[in-house]
């Protein structure tokens, strides 16, 4: 018998996959699923990532997970998500990382797209720590992103994913050549389809970088085709010419020495790159704001009272207000609007059937309760990408509950499981699911590049 089972005892949607609980659907990137679980021996709490079945079927892919898990495990920092295990049952393959309580630099700047000087130099500096010990033990990111820098309550960087683009890039480099990692982040040597070496992960480092200083990226296109062509061949914008804010000049010039197209030009190592942003940091935190202001607190639940994300978060706290008062307005004017076709539509009915007409708040409710919605975990997954929004919304998982409730329950364990994964599902709808079409679009631009 498989060691997933359902765990009826402790809720009816509870799952157990070998010693791990899996409590929440936190997102979904290449790889698979994201569960937040609790480790049920030592009673933490875990990130367990679930292979989609199609890598998990890559004749030779369980063999380079585990080789690859072995050096991964040995990355010990306190900048690192450290990864804990790597496991079978039954069919599936899962990844147990330490469980980082925060959010992702993606939805940050998804939220606020700038990002303040003295936060972002911190910030990247902090990565750059992680990446210098990974690089130490001789393994690369390959993937940095803001998607793969998560941010703690207390304003700590954790790294994630160390080394997982290179797994997924061989498992898709029958389709198309190891291009693996995310194109807008991508150094030039990897689109030319050179092997990657340490310095690709500072090329990536100074776009999250100029990203956080300056709300954009350096290399923006309509295409694949031409965004490839922008990392080969154009040189990022200036601050100046974005005319976004003033940038200190040294700070301006790491990151032109990051973003440099041949790779000798840029800094050396990692360490080298930290070093040209002491100086800045020191400066940044002697003038900018103290770090207890910072936003990094994870986007508040449901059960989170708004008065606490305001105090906490000013930022988020007045665009949320805005928000909020501009959805009373539509609802409002919903209201009014349907008021008036309402009692339009009167004039020359007998008042008899008036009683059993659909009243208009009812039309006007899921109006009025959308500002709850980003408070809810599933939004905060949202904000990590939208593409699976139709495919897994709202509605969608609401159904699926409602439609589980009235079947027969399965008997197998593994339909138990399924039951449980879709329910869990709910929780991460509008979650950022990556399809492979980008790729394989990715694949033909490259090609077009080689010619
Ligand atoms: P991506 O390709 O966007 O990096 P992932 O599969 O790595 O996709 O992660 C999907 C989402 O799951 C992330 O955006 C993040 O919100 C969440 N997540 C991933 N790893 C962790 C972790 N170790 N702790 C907490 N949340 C995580
Ligand atoms: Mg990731």
């Amino acid at each position: 018998m498989s060691a997933a089972q359902a765990a009826p005892a402790t809720s009816p949607e509870a799952i157990t996959v070998g010693n791990y609980q899996l409590v929440q659907k936190l997102g979904e990137g290449g790889m698979g699923a994201v569960f937040k679980g609790v480790d049920l021996m030592v009673e933490r709490e875990v990130a367990i990532k679930m292979l989609r079945p199609e890598i998990a079927r890559q004749p030779g892919i369980v063999e380079r997970f585990h080789a690859e898990a072995v050096a991964l495990a040995k990355l010990n920092h306190p900048h690192i998500a450290t990864l804990y295990s790597f496991f079978r049952d039954g069919e599936q393959y899962f990844m147990v990382m330490e469980f980082v309580k925060g959010r992702t630099l993606e939805s940050m700047l998804r939220q606020s797209r700038q990002i303040a000087v003295g936060q972002a130099v911190a910030i990247a500096s902090q990565v750059l720590a992680a990446i210098e010990h990974a690089h130490s033990l001789g393994i690369l990111h390959r993937d940095i992103k803001p998607a793969n820098i998560m941010l703690t309550e207390q304003g700590q960087v954790k790294v994630t994913d160390f080394g997982i683009a290179r797994l997924l890039g061989t498992a898709r480099m029958t389709r198309e050549g190891c291009l693996c990692g995310t194109l807008e982040y991508l150094a030039p040597e990897r689109i030319r389809g050179v092997e990657a070496d340490l310095r690709s992960d500072l090329y990536s480092t100074g776009v999250v970088l100029y990203e956080m200083l300056s709300g954009r990226l350096p290399f923006q296109a309509g295409n694949e085709f031409e965004l490839m062509r922008a990392h080969l061949e154009k040189p990022a914008p200036t601050f100046a010419a974005l005319g976004v804010r003033a940038i200190p000049e040294r700070l301006e010039a790491a990151v032109a020495k990051a973003l440099a197209k041949a790779p000798e030009d840029r800094f050396a190592t990692a360490g080298e790159f930290r070093a040209a942003l002491a100086g800045e940091e020191r400066q940044q935190a002697a003038t900018g704001p103290a770090p207890e202001s910072w936003p990094f607190q994870p986007r508040p639940t449901v059960a989170g009272t708004p008065k606490a994300a305001a105090e906490t978060m000013p930022a988020i706290a007045s665009a949320r207000t805005s928000r909020l008062r501009w959805t009373a307005y539509t609802a409002l004017a919903v209201a009014a609007l349907l008021g008036l076709i309402l009692a339009f539509s009167r004039i020359g009915k007998p008042a008899t059937s008036e009683a059993t007409k659909p009243q208009p708040a009812t039309v006007v409710a899921p109006v009025v309760t959308q500002p709850s919605a980003p408070n809810s975990p599933a939004q905060t997954a949202g904000a990590q990408g939208s593409q699976q929004q139709s495919a897994n919304s709202p509605a969608n998982g609401a159904e699926s509950a409602v439609t589980n409730a009235g079947k027969p329950k399965p008997d197998s364990a593994a339909g138990r499981r399924k039951a449980a994964l879709r329910a869990l599902d709910k929780d991460a709808s509008g979650a950022g699911k990556k399809t492979d079409k980008p790729r394989d679009r990715r694949s033909s631009s490259l090609e077009a590049l080689k010619q």
